[in-house]
C-alpha cells in the first residue's frame, strides 16, 4: 500500500515553526516512500476562524519548499480538502455511532455542565468530566426516554453528540516514535463528536477524513497524543480498524533554555521569530516577525527545522531537501523535546550564505546598495560578496561589511591610526602610489607583486605599510585582504584614497 500522509492545520492563526516542522516531516516521509503528501484544512471550529490564516499556511509551506500533492488548490481524488466544504458527510458517521451504541445525544446546557463540574470538584471525586461515571446523571439519550429525545430534537433543542467511552478497557496506541502507549479508558471523557451547529468536532472530522482520504500514517505534534486513544476507539467503533493509520507523535519544540514549550513570547523576549513569515494579527494589528522577513534563506530554515527532533545518525548538518528526503526516517526522530537554539538558526543561514552562488545573492545586494545611492554590475557585486560574506549571517548584513567598496572613508579609526599611522607613513604610501600607477593589470596577483617588490626595494616590512594602507582604503583595520580590496576599488580610486588619507591624517 502506498504511503499517504497529511498535514492538517487549523486556520486559527499563523503557523508556528513547530507546525512547519510537522509539515516537513510528513513531506519528507511521503517523498522518501514515493507516497503522497496532503494538505487538509481543519476549519470546523468556526469560532476560532481567523481571516488570512489559511493563506498564511499555504504561503509558508510554499516558501519552505514543502509542496502538497493533494489539497485545496491542488485538487486530488479525495477532495474537497477543506473540512468546512465536507460538512455534510460527517453527520452520517455520528449517526452510525449512535445506532451502534457508541455515541449518544446530550442536551445539557452550559449551566448544567458547570454545575456538574462544581459538584464533582466539591466531592473531590476524581476527574470532573463527562464520562462513564457521570453520564447517567446528565440529560442525554442514555437517561431520557426515546420519546423525550425525539421530542427535544424535533423541538429544535440544542444538542451535541458524544462518544460513549467503554468502561474498564485498556486502549492501545501503537506509536512509531514512542512504542506502545496503553491508556485506561476510565481516564477518557465522552468527548463531543458533533455539535449543535451541524459541524463535527476535530476528533470526528479528523478520523473520518483520515479514513476517507486513505491516510496510512498520522504524523503530528505530541500535543495530540492524549487524543490518540479516542481516535483509536473511533476507528474501532466505525468498523475501520483494518485501515487504521500508524501513529507517530513528534517531540515538542522547547524553549532555548530547554524548559517548556517554545512560545511566541520566547521569540519576543529573546529576539527571534517563531513564525515562518511575518504575521499581522487581523484583530489587534500586532505584527510578529517571520524567518522570511528576517532574512533567512528557506533552505536554511528548513535544514534547521529538520534537525530539531530528527538526527541523521552522522555528523552531517547541512542537508538540502533531496538529501533530507534520502536520509529521513521516523526511527531517528527522538522521543524527548528538541531545544530550539536561535544561534544555531543563524549558523545555518551563515552556512547557506557561504555556499550560494554569489551571483544569486548579487541581485539582493544590489537592491541594498541602491538604497545607499550606489549601483554596480552583477559581477562586481558578486566579487564583493565573495570577499565579505564569511563575516555575516544574512544578506542584509553585507552592506555594513562592504560599504567601503562604494564610499571612501570619511573618517579613520582613531585607535587603529594611533597604532599604525607613523610619522614616515605618508612618505611610504606616496612612494607606493607611484608604483601602483604602473601596476598593470590591476589585479590581486599583480598588486601583490608590486607590494612585495616595493617593500624589498625600500627595505621595509609588511607591518610598516599594510595596516596603514588598509586604513587609507577602508577607514579601519578590518576587511578582506588588501590586494583584493584594491583590485575591486580599481587603480584610480586606490590612489585617490591613499592621497586622501595622507592629506587628512598627515604626519
Ligand atoms: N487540526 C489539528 C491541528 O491543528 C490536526 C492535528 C492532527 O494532525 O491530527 O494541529
Amino acid at each position: 500500500m502506498s504511503v499517504r500522509v497529511r498535514f492538517a492545520p487549523s486556520p486559527t492563526g499563523p503557523l508556528h515553526i513547530g507546525g512547519v516542522r510537522t509539515a516537513l516531516y510528513n513531506y519528507l516521509f511521503a517523498k522518501k516512500h514515493q507516497g503522497a503528501f496532503l494538505l487538509r484544512i481543519e476549519d470546523t471550529d468556526q469560532n476560532r476562524f481567523v481571516p488570512g490564516a489559511e493563506e498564511y499556511i499555504t504561503e509558508s509551506l510554499k516558501w519552505s519548499g514543502i509542496y502538497h500533492d493533494e489539497g485545496p488548490g491542488a485538487g486530488g481524488p479525495y477532495g474537497p480538502y477543506r473540512q468546512s466544504e465536507r460538512k455534510d458527510l460527517y453527520r452520517e458517521y455520528a449517526l452510525q455511532l449512535i445506532s451502534n451504541g457508541h455515541a449518544y445525544y446530550a442536551f445539557d446546557t452550559p449551566e448544567e455542565l458547570e454545575a456538574m463540574r462544581k459538584r464533582l470538584e466539591a466531592n473531590k471525586s476524581g476527574n470532573p468530566q463527562y464520562d462513564s461515571q457521570t453520564r447517567m446523571q446528565m440529560n442525554n439519550s442514555l437517561t431520557l426516554s426515546p420519546g423525550e429525545v425525539n421530542r427535544r430534537i424535533d423541538a429544535g433543542e440544542a444538542f451535541v453528540i458524544r462518544i460513549k467511552i467503554p468502561e474498564g478497557q485498556e486502549v492501545l496506541v501503537n506509536d512509531l516514535i514512542r512504542g506502545q502507549v496503553r491508556v485506561d479508558s476510565r481516564l477518557l471523557d465522552d468527548k463531543v463528536l458533533f455539535k449543535g451547529d451541524g459541524m463535527p468536532t476535530y476528533h470526528l472530522a479528523n478520523v473520518v477524513d483520515d479514513y476517507l482520504m486513505k491516510i496510512t500514517h498520522v504524523i503530528r505534534g505530541e500535543e495530540w497524543l492524549p487524543s490518540a486513544p479516542l481516535h483509536v476507539l473511533l476507528y474501532k467503533f466505525l468498523g475501520w480498524e483494518e485501515s487504521m493509520p500508524e501513529f507517530a507523535h513528534l517531540p515538542l519544540l522547547l524553549k532555548p533554555d530547554g524548559h517548556g514549550k517554545l512560545s511566541k513570547r520566547d521569540g519576543e523576549r529573546l529576539g527571534f521569530p517563531v513564525f515562518p513569515l511575518e504575521w499581522k494579527d487581523p484583530s489587534s494589528g500586532e505584527v510578529s516577525p517571520g524567518y522570511r522577513e528576517s532574512g533567512y534563506f528557506p533552505e536554511a530554515f528548513v535544514n534547521m527545522l529538520a534537525l530539531l527532533g530528527w538526527n541523521p545518525g552522522t555528523e552531517q548538518e547541512i542537508f538540502g531537501m533531496h538529501e533530507l528526503i534520502e536520509a529521513f526516517s521516523l526511527e531517528r526522530v527522538g522521543k524527548s523535546g528538541a531545544r530550539f537554539d536561535p544561534e544555531k538558526a543563524k549558523w545555518f543561514n551563515h552556512q547557506y550564505l557561504q555556499q550560494k552562488d554569489p551571483e544569486r545573492i548579487a541581485m539582493l545586494f544590489g537592491e541594498q546598495i541602491k538604497k545607499h545611492g550606489h549601483q554596480a554590475s552583477i559581477e562586481k557585486l558578486a566579487k564583493i560578496i565573495s570577499l565579505v560574506r564569511d563575516r555575516v549571517d544574512f544578506v542584509h548584513e553585507l552592506w555594513d561589511q562592504a560599504a567601503f567598496f562604494f564610499e571612501a572613508p570619511d573618517r579613520y579609526d582613531e585607535k587603529f591610526a594611533k597604532k599604525k599611522w607613523k610619522a614616515n607613513t605618508p612618505g611610504i604610501l606616496l612612494q607606493l602610489n607611484d608604483k601602483l600607477q604602473f601596476t598593470e593589470p590591476f589585479e590581486p596577483s599583480q598588486i601583490d607583486n608590486t607590494l612585495h617588490a616595493f617593500m624589498e626595494e625600500n627595505e621595509i616590512v609588511a607591518g610598516q605599510v599594510m595596516p596603514a594602507l588598509r586604513l587609507a582604503l577602508v577607514g579601519a583595520g578590518r576587511g578582506p585582504e588588501v590586494k583584493e580590496i584594491m583590485s575591486v576599488l580599481g587603480k584610480e580610486e586606490v590612489i585617490r584614497r591613499i592621497q586622501g588619507a595622507v592629506e587628512r591624517l598627515g604626519c
